[in-house]
């Protein structure tokens, strides 16, 4: 896909995009919003998993420490890589 930035980038191309960068995953406190892309780029702190489910953490570029849920660690795969 060819997206060309002016008055030629047509509607259809604006919500090919929308859908490229995907529906926003997280918030942090400070306003910032992410999609899975850009939760992916954010620096890893690690994963925390209880009883119940599974987090992964990142560090915002505010500072803090969020984190999304994985899901339930009873569906969690066998073997997952990491840092890929
Ligand atoms: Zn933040």
């Amino acid at each position: 896909m060819t997206v060309q930035i002016g008055s030629t980038t047509k509607v259809t191309d604006i919500v090919e995009l929308r859908q490229l960068r995907g529906p926003v995953i997280k918030r942090c406190a400070c306003g910032a919003a992410f999609t899975q892309r850009q939760w992916n780029a954010l620096k890893l702190v690690g994963y925390h998993s209880d009883d119940v489910e599974e987090l992964e953490l990142r560090n915002c570029g505010c500072g803090s420490t969020i984190a999304i849920t994985l899901g339930s660690v009873f569906q969690k795969p066998a073997l997952r890589l990491v840092g890929m």
